[in-house]
This record gives C-alpha cells, sequence and structure tokens, in this order.
C-alpha cells in the first residue's frame, strides 16, 4: 500500500486502505475518503502544533492591533489612550457589548475586543497557558467552538445578571477554558494531571478574589463573565468527548467536532459582518445628520441614501432619507420611502413627514 493510499484507524490506530468503510479489526466505521481527505487538506493550512490555541491568540492580538490603529486614526486620540484606555465609542463600534441591550451578534464580537495594553497582555498570557491543555483534550475542532459558545454564553450572563456598563474581553471564554482544563485533567486522574487540575483551581479562585478586590476599588471587572465562564466551561468539560494520545477514537466523536466547529465559525462570521454593517450605518447616518443640520441637501441625499441602504430594519433613517428627497422637491422618491417605510414598520410616525406629500 503506498502512502496516499492509506489511512490510520481512528479506533485501533490500524493501516487500512483509503476506501474502507469499516475496520476489519475493531470493527469501527470510518469516514468517507471525501472527508477524510477535506479535513486533512484543511489542517494543512493549519499549523501541525496546537492549531487552535494558536489561531485564537493571534486572533485576539491582530483584533487588538486593529482597533488601536483606528484609534490612532482618530485626530482626538493618541498612544496612551489604545494603551491605557481607547475611547468607549470605538469600543463599541469594533463589537463591546452594552449591558441590557441584549444585540446577539455583539455577545460574540465583544469576545474579541480588549481594553488597552493591561487587559490584553493579562487575556494572552491566560489564553497561551489554558488553551493548549484544552486543546489535547478536547480537539483543536471543539477548543474554537467551546471559546466562541462558552465566552458568548458568559457574556450573555454578564448582560442579563450585571450592572449597565460596556462589556468587552476574552476573559468569560478564558476562565471557560480554566474550568475544562480543570475538569479535564480531573478526570483524566494522573499524579501529573491531578497538580495541572489543582492550578487551575487555584488560578480560577486567585482570579474571582482579584476580580472582586480590584472592583471595590473601583475599577471594572466582569466578576459575572469569569463566574459564569468557570461554570460553563467546568460543564462542558464533563459533557464533551475527550480525545486519547491518538486523538478521538470513535467516529461521532470526529464528526460532532467538526459540525461545532463549522456551524460556531459560521455564526461568528455573521456577528462580524453584522458589525461591519453597523458600523458602516453609523458612519452614514452621521453623515447625513451632520449635512442636514448645514442644509446641504445634495450631500445629505448621497449619506442618507447609503445609511438607507445599509441598515433598512432602522426607521430612523427613513425618516432622514424622506426629509432630504422633500427638501429636494423629490415627492415621488418621497412617496415612494412612505409607503416602504410605513409597510415595514406599521408606525403612525411617518404621518407628520408623510403627509407633506400628500401621502
Ligand atoms: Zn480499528
Amino acid at each position: 500500500m503506498s502512502e496516499e493510499r492509506t489511512k490510520y484507524c481512528h479506533g485501533c490506530q490500524a493501516q487500512l486502505d483509503v476506501d474502507e468503510s469499516e475496520c476489519p479489526y475493531c470493527h469501527q466505521r470510518q469516514q468517507s475518503y471525501v472527508e477524510e481527505s477535506l479535513a486533512r487538506g484543511i489542517r494543512s493550512i493549519f499549523p501541525r502544533h496546537m492549531p487552535a490555541s494558536r489561531i485564537l491568540l493571534v486572533s485576539i492580538i491582530v483584533y487588538f492591533i486593529i482597533v488601536s490603529i483606528d484609534v490612532l486614526l482618530h485626530p482626538k486620540y493618541g498612544l496612551k489612550d489604545v494603551l491605557l484606555s481607547p475611547p468607549p465609542e470605538i469600543i463599541y463600534r469594533w463589537g463591546a457589548h452594552r449591558r441590557g441591550e441584549t444585540v446577539w451578534w455583539r455577545l460574540i464580537t465583544a469576545n474579541f475586543v480588549h481594553f488597552g495594553i493591561i487587559h490584553i497582555i493579562f487575556n494572552a498570557y491566560a489564553l497561551r497557558y489554558v488553551s493548549p491543555y484544552v486543546e489535547r483534550a478536547y480537539g483543536s475542532a471543539m477548543t474554537i467552538a467551546s471559546f466562541l459558545v462558552l465566552g458568548t454564553g458568559s457574556m450573555l450572563c454578564s448582560n442579563l445578571l450585571g450592572d449597565s456598563g460596556l462589556v468587552a474581553g476574552a476573559s468569560g471564554g478564558l476562565m471557560a477554558f480554566i474550568g475544562m482544563a480543570a475538569v479535564s485533567s480531573h478526570l483524566e486522574n494522573t499524579v501529573l494531571s491531578l497538580q495541572v487540575r489543582n492550578s487551575m483551581i487555584k488560578w480560577a479562585l486567585f482570579t474571582f478574589v482579584f476580580g472582586f478586590a480590584v472592583s471595590f476599588g473601583g475599577m471594572g471587572i466582569d466578576n459575572i463573565a469569569h463566574i459564569s465562564g468557570f461554570v460553563l466551561g467546568g460543564l462542558a468539560g464533563f459533557v464533551l468527548p475527550r480525545q486519547s494520545t491518538t486523538g478521538f477514537t470513535r467516529l461521532w466523536m470526529i464528526r460532532l467536532s467538526r459540525i461545532a466547529l463549522i456551524l460556531t465559525v459560521g455564526i461568528a462570521s455573521v456577528a462580524f459582518a453584522s458589525m461591519a454593517n453597523t458600523s458602516a450605518f453609523d458612519k452614514y447616518q452621521r453623515e447625513c445628520i451632520a449635512s442636514l443640520k448645514i442644509r446641504q441637501y445634495d450631500k445629505a441625499d448621497v449619506a442618507c441614501s447609503r445609511a438607507y441602504e445599509t441598515d433598512k430594519g432602522q426607521e430612523i433613517s427613513y425618516h432622514y432619507y424622506i426629509y432630504t428627497k422633500i427638501m429636494l422637491n423629490d415627492h415621488k422618491k418621497a412617496r415612494e420611502l412612505c409607503a416602504e417605510g410605513r409597510s415595514r414598520f406599521e408606525k403612525p410616525s411617518f404621518d407628520g413627514l408623510c403627509k407633506i406629500v400628500g401621502q
């Protein structure tokens, strides 16, 4: 058998022909050739050793750099703001979460946003330390999926239970990783793994004590996200399938992790697309209002129509656009927008404006 024509059984590691659908030695069902080569192809793009841990670390650092560049490009802010206290409006634009608002995609994007250099260094260090334990026990695909799901879950808890305020950071997902690593090493039950378990528990306790102490000092530490992340991670640690030194030994475990990865990365992509769309809408809307204020209706027409095109779920952008069209004497378009806005929102808020154009 040549190398390309062989694969290894996930159950017993026997060398099999690629077309074999069941292992003749341990009788386990095998992945199809297409599934196996697709997975191998995707894996070959990424680093061989601990790919998920590296991808997550690079993601939060690169995201921090991108947000920092955006802060630096702003005429009002400088390096000191980037490092110590990035302006809330920019942090918010890049996906931070405001408690009480419950915007679904912000619960996801907020995991990647950090408040300055101390925040990112803390979290990057923690991620680099704890993530490999999770990845070794639960596999690369499930590591990324867990970070997204459990980080989002802790954001949701913080959003439902916490006082109002801006929330961001990977620490909910990280505390979940600490919980998962504690549970997996507890279940592994070797002298070494129990030491890892104890150090994870100590770390979690230290984070809680430190978090509460600093909170009394007035610093914004999200203790609710920390605690809920740790609890959610612990639960996930018990429920999720763990792999042996050779990887997952059952086909359903391999497939479950792949499905979890595809679903969570897909949803996260939609979340980031929503964020980009919203920040584009905010930009056009600001230009639209500014132009209307100084009665430059031609300029307003461009910006207001872009705001309207970017997000048709915003009632207010209809109002500004209709108003602009009335000022430009384009009553036909104003009437069309009135009809569309009314059918979309079914509110009498259009009455005043639309009466002007006879609707
Ligand atoms: Zn086998």
